[in-house]
């Protein structure tokens, strides 16, 4: 462990689950990496659902806890069988050991990618989750072919900006929602083909495709879309259900997919596709290529001071934000 590293780190704890409010800052001692891992002095963290659900206790957690899974900075000490990193390396990640919402966080190894140069903090802590989502979306829950029309909620947020780039990227046409106008143009410079309000999508929908449908839906809202959601399938359309930003879904009837014409459902989580280095390397180098090669923008909606992570959920939930929030220590 080097001798000239600070003394303490101040982390955003939550000590019982609850409203933003819980989101509290307090001083704590350096985290010591395990021999596999590194010590990262945060340059910015990222901002995800998940961590409203999981300091809601929707998603239970042992508490006390420290939010985030996802963020950059630099390597400040390594663990004693690290060989793939060294101190002064800038890496980022979306699978910390210990929780980003702090000025210092633990990460394996393997798991943290390195940054190249031209990419910024803001941007570094901005990708890895969102932009691994929206690259398994499409290549591996349901690999999108050229030509195919695909429909895709919440289309300013932060995983449906980075869906419609990398959807039009792959040459398929996008129909997307959103809940005001200012979102449809943002969601439009996104690249989406037909912004719809949440009022009748799906009839919207068959109307745009000829009564055909949609050959799959990505599906982040949850409850409030996912009846309409299932409605703007074609004939064995897949329906991908991949979070609940209005609430969780509720049972399923297996026999609606029949009667909705032999559906397919499948609910993904980003670790089921974080399988292993192959995995990691294929999808992190194909998205800093596209975004040091300018073919993906990201929208950083948000920069907040880390002490202010409170704000930043409060902003998330009351859906007052596009593009992606980001803390910074
Ligand atoms: P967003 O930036 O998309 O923010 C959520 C958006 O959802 C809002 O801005 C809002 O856009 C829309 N929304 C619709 N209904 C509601 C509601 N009742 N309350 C709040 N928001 C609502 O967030 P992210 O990009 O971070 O995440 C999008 C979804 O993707 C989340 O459900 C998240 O959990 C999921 N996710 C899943 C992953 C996985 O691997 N399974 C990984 C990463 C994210 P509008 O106002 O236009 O409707």
């Amino acid at each position: 462990f080097p001798e000239d590293l600070p003394s303490s780190a101040t982390q955003i704890r939550v000590e019982q689950t609850g409203g933003p409010e819980v989101l509290q800052a307090v001083e704590t001692g350096l985290p010591e990496p395990g021999a596999h891992q590194v010590l990262v002095e945060s340059g910015a963290a990222g901002v995800n659902f998940i961590e409203t659900y999981q300091r809601s206790g929707v998603y239970p957690m042992e508490a006390p806890f420290v939010p985030g899974s996802e963020g950059t900075g630099t390597v400040i000490a390594v663990g004693e069988k690290v060989e793939s990193l060294s101190i002064g390396e800038r890496i980022a990640t979306c699978e910390a050991a210990t929780g980003t919402y702090s000025t210092h966080f633990l990460v394996d190894s393997v798991k943290a990618v390195k940054v190249p140069d031209e990419v910024s903090d803001e941007q570094a802590a901005a990708l890895p989750l969102q932009g691994v989502t929206a690259h398994y979306l499409i290549n591996s829950t349901y690999r999108v072919s050229p030509g195919e029309t695909v429909l895709t909620h919440a289309g300013a947020g932060g995983v449906g900006q980075l869906l419609t780039q990398l959807l039009k990227n792959r040459g398929a046409r996008v129909i997307t929602t959103t809940s005001t106008p200012q979102k449809a143009e943002i969601a439009q410079r996104a690249g989406a083909d037909y912004v719809l309000g949440y009022e009748d999508f799906a009839e919207k929908v068959k109307e745009i495709t000829k009564d055909e449908g949609v050959s799959v839906v990505y599906d982040g809202v949850g409850r409030d879309t996912f009846d309409g959601s299932l409605a703007s399938l074609a004939i064995r359309g897949t329906m991908v259900l991949f979070g609940g930003a209005s609430g969780q879904v509720p049972p399923l009837d297996l026999q609606e997919l029949n009667r909705r014409g032999g559906l397919f459902v499948t609910r993904p989580a980003v670790h089921w596709y974080l399988r292993n280095a192959e995995e990691r390397a294929w999808r992190f180098s194909e998205l800093f290529g596209l975004l040091t090669e300018g073919e993906l923008r990201l929208d950083i909606g948000g920069v907040y001071p880390l002490a202010e992570a409170a704000r930043a959920h409060e902003d998330l939930e009351g859906r007052r934000t596009t593009g992606k929030l980001v803390l910074k220590p």
